[in-house]
């Protein structure tokens, strides 16, 4: 097996950042640091691989890996001149986990390894301080008796807590040697009543399990949710470091604390960070106390901190990105134990991209890559309507108010446990989670919460770094909130909040609010116009939005769109003026009825028409013919049979009873068993001619209508759902017929397409020939997702979870185009509709046109454009920019 241990210490590492894959994210970056001459414990990291490598050997250590492992200790007890198990000198370690990408608090660690009975004794003699080494010892045995022998952590925190109730203390510092010696001895009767073991004291032995721990630690539940929710892979591993200890918990010039070089939560560049005296490290991460603000820091010891600031301020300079950073101070010496890009919100992401390429750190492309297109997504939620909390804070609604550790707002009914979240969510409630404290096992729980509020823990703590990188708006530290786990309610002031109570949680304040506050739209801050802007220099991939409305359209564009890619006309026949319009036109009994019924809806769509083309001067605007099968505009066939019954029995209104007959007889003949293969798009059109004549006359009298005040406009009329050469060219010669004689009645020259939509595999598959008419086409992956597939949007919701549980499906296609097999149909129809009419317009109006991957796919495959709903604009055009410096990049790659 390759070398499977690399140490790092005296100014000099094995690894360095780029082995990133193969040491973990802490690992590397403790190696690079320690190359950079930063002030790190000596230790070594155990690889990823070694890690995999035990898996493989259900949970075996690789051959030869102990040898390693004991080689590397020696020369980490020769660096520091201290033996591991030595009564007087002897080392202690901290065995941590650390995968490829951070996964804050979601795998183990074990600190103050190598302590026992004797060790113990020695380690006061040197530091002179009994309660300083009976608190590591009592810390060891907890850890370890949670991480490695698998004890509920809860039984060693509940006689920590007796322990200080009876010294009459309120904190862990306070509690006297004595009582921690006492303590030491109960933990370790936990052990043997538990296990039936005495707690190990040997430190090797110690050691090799507490290697195995961590390895395992990978597939805990919590690391596996957390990997799930993030999209990461289950066979990456993680890789274990060894390093010396350092000890927060030496007294009052003694310390630890986590510090940001920008905010996490708004992105502004200023030293953010958190810290606790006399701690170590666990106090601050694990969310059990409230930490002070790193100002603290400088009152007590401004040399450490001046030199903080100088090493945080190289490590941002070096890596060019936000970073969060752990360190202790012992005894006044500062080490640094840990460097990562920081976690960040969504708006904080924007705001560090732009402003780093400002400051000269990164370049406009490094920027862009910076922001996940999805991620923008949570900008473009709501946020709290000020003048509606204003309501709620003079009616004495304002519960409490917290450390604002995650932006975003939401309301919700209160759990007080992660399960309870999960299974609320499920049944389609709106839930915030309630905690006393943070901790990483509620991850699966607050992924399904809308926002989560604990009343302990500070904004360095794993569970809101974890919140953060989820984009949830989360409140930690609200010190009067008493949460009653076991009454399943909580306390603020006076008021009693119980299970189920709605409230309101804004995360850029830290409030937390009684009842619903209510909503309003975001808007869009300057830099995220400047990071969209710099991405649209980039992009070749047009952007379009799918409006029906003028409202949607002025929206559109204020979001940026360059057209409009889909008008859905059905739309505009469900308003309550034109629906009995519509139910005529439907029912008529011959064509010059039906026409009569067309002719009173035309206004109506030419008003429409006129809207959507003001609000789109000068840009393409797509208008589809309709589509859906009749039966949607009719009233339900039960509706009539109950209101004909109650009529029937009380024998009323014989005149309505008989009508009432009519439009059943109407509704059960235009009943289909499957509306979604009918007789709908231009099946009806072509059946029904005087359906589309009506439409396409009020397309063009509103662009002739606006022209004519100066309005630029070039309608493309698309026909719906064509699946042969047949449809294809009688709808163009009807709608043609339709177009030019409006053109002549008004003696005005238009520019116009007539294209259509692919959204039947068959159409994608005689592209070429449909090009043959067809001036544009559009892919409406919503239904050729479904046809390709066979499977009924409306009724996935019976197996689809099913599949993606047993990951049958990798991921529902309907959000994420399925590029190997639809995207294959995609792909083919570009290919063959080109070749019949090079360079033709071609866009995609599902869903998939704003969700990243699947724009990334469009972009490669020679898509003009991407439509997607008005709120979306923003992703789809970060979307499309990655797709390109991705594309360029990979050319680069494949060119050197
Ligand atoms: P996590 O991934 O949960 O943060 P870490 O391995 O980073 O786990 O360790 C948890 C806490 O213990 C951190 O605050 C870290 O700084 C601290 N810690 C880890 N190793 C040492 C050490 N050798 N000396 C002092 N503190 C340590
Ligand atoms: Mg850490
Ligand atoms: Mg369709």
């Amino acid at each position: 097996m390759a070398k499977c241990v690399y140490f790092f210490g005296n100014g000099k590492a094995e690894g360095s950042s780029p082995m990133r894959n193969l040491l973990g994210g802490k690992g590397c970056d403790l190696a690079e640091m320690t190359n950079l001459g930063i002030p790190v414990p000596p230790g070594f990291t155990i690889t990823t691989e070694a890690c995999v490598e035990y898996f493989k050997r259900k949970n075996r250590s690789p051959d030869g890996l102990w040898d390693e492992v004991l080689g590397h200790l020696q020369r980490l007890e020769s660096t520091l001149n201290l033996r591991l198990g030595d009564r007087e000198r002897s080392l202690l370690v901290s065995v941590r986990s650390g995968a490829r990408v951070s996964m804050p608090g979601m795998m183990d660690t074990v600190l103050n390894l190598g302590l026992n009975d004797q060790t113990v004794i020695g380690l006061a003699r040197r530091t002179k301080n009994d309660r300083f080494a009976w608190d590591c010892y009592r810390r060891f045995i907890a850890m370890f008796g949670d991480v490695v022998l698998g004890l509920e952590r809860s039984a060693f925190e509940r006689l920590l807590d007796e322990t200080k109730a009876g010294a009459g203390v309120q904190t862990d510092p306070e509690v006297p040697a004595e009582a921690l010696m006492d303590l030491v001895a109960r933990y370790k009767g936990i052990v043997q009543e538990k296990t039936g073991r005495a707690f190990p004291q040997d430190p090797l032995e110690q050691l090799r399990l507490a290697v195995d721990a961590v390895f395992n630690s990978w597939n805990n539940p919590r690391a596996a949710a957390y990997r799930r929710i993030h999209g990461i892979p289950h066979d990456w591993g993680t890789a274990v470091t060894v390093m010396a200890m350092v000890f927060g918990n030496l007294g009052e010039n003694s310390g630890t604390g986590v510090v940001f070089t920008r905010d996490p939560a708004t992105g502004e560049r200023r030293f953010f960070g958190e810290f606790l005296v006399n701690a170590q490290g666990e106090d601050v991460v694990a969310g059990i106390r409230t930490p002070e603000p790193i100002t603290a820091l400088k009152a007590r010891a401004p040399q450490v901190y001046d030199e903080l600031i100088a090493i945080k301020d190289r490590l941002e300079r070096h890596y060019r990105d936000m970073q969060d950073i752990e360190f202790t101070v012992q005894e006044g010496t500062l080490y640094l134990l840990q460097t990562r890009s920081g976690k960040r919100a969504a708006g904080a992401a924007v705001r560090i991209a732009v402003e780093m390429m400002r400051e000269g750190l990164i370049d406009k492309d490094t920027a862009l890559l910076r922001v996940e297109p999805g991620r923008l997504n949570e900008l473009l939620h709501p946020i709290f309507d000020s003048t509606d909390k204003a309501r709620a804070i003079a009616k004495g609604g304002l519960l409490a108010k917290g450390l604002p550790a995650a932006p975003g707002a939401a309301a919700g009914r209160v759990v007080f446990d992660a399960d309870r979240a999960v299974e609320w969510a499920k049944g389609g409630q709106k839930v915030i989670l309630v905690r006393p404290e943070t901790s990483p096992e509620d991850v699966a729980g607050m992924h399904a919460a809308q926002g989560i509020l604990a009343s302990r823990g500070g904004r360095t703590s794993h569970a809101a770094v974890v919140a953060v990188g989820m984009g949830k708006c989360c409140i930690v530290g609200a010190g009067d909130v008493f949460v009653d786990e076991e009454r399943r309610a909580f306390q603020a002031g006076r008021t009693i909040v119980r299970e189920g109570d709605i409230i309101s949680l804004d995360g850029t304040s830290g409030e937390v609010f009684l009842g619903a506050i209510e909503l309003i739209e975001p808007s869009i801050s300057g830099e995220l116009q400047v990071l969209l802007k710099w991405g649209d220099e980039r992009r070749t991939l047009g952007v379009r939005a799918n409006a029906d409305t003028p409202d949607d359209a002025m929206k559109a564009r204020q979001y940026g769109a360059e057209g409009i890619g889909l008008v859905r006309t059905e739309h505009m026949f469900f308003q309550a003026e034109r629906i009995p319009i519509v139910r005529e036109m439907i029912m008529a009994k011959d064509t010059l009825a039906r026409r009569k019924a067309a002719e009173r809806l035309l206004p109506f769509q030419r008003e429409d028409f006129i809207g959507i083309f003001r609000a789109m001067d000068g840009l393409p605007v797509t208008v589809r013919l309709l589509d859906p099968p009749l039966h949607e505009f009719l009233p339900r066939y039960t509706d009539l049979l109950e209101e004909h019954t109650r009529l029937d029995a009380l024998r009323i209104n014989p005149g309505r009873l008989k009508e009432l007959e009519e439009i059943m007889v109407n509704v059960r003949a235009l009943q289909e068993f499957n509306p979604m293969l009918g007789h709908r798009g231009c099946r009806l059109g072509i059946t029904f001619p005087e359906i589309y004549d009506m439409q396409v006359r009020a397309i063009m009298e509103a662009a002739c209508a606006v022209t004519r005040e100066g309005v630029r406009v070039e309608p493309e009329i698309m026909i719906p759902l064509t699946g042969t050469v047949g449809e294809m060219k009688l709808t163009y010669e009807m709608t043609k017929a339709v177009a030019d004689a409006v053109l002549a009645e008004t003696g005005m020259t238009v520019k116009y397409l007539i294209g259509t939509m692919i959204e039947v595999p068959r159409a994608a598959l005689v592209a070429d020939q449909i090009a043959q008419q067809a001036e544009f086409f559009s892919f409406g992956t919503n239904d050729l997702t479904q046809m390709t597939f066979g499977y009924s949007r409306d009724d996935i919701g019976k197996f689809l979870p099913h599949y993606l549980e047993h990951e049958i499906l990798p991921v529902d296609p309907f959000v994420i185009l399925d590029q190997e097999g639809v995207g294959e149909l995609v792909r083919i129809g570009i290919e063959r509709g080109r070749k019949t009419r090079p360079g033709m317009k071609i866009g995609i109006c599902g869903e998939h046109g704003g969700e990243p991957a699947s724009v990334e796919f469009c972009h490669r495959v020679g898509m003009t454009y991407v439509s997607s709903s008005p709120f979306m604009i923003p992703i789809s055009r970060l979307a499309a920019a990655h797709a390109r410096i991705k594309e360029e990049r990979a050319r680069e790659v494949t060119n050197a």
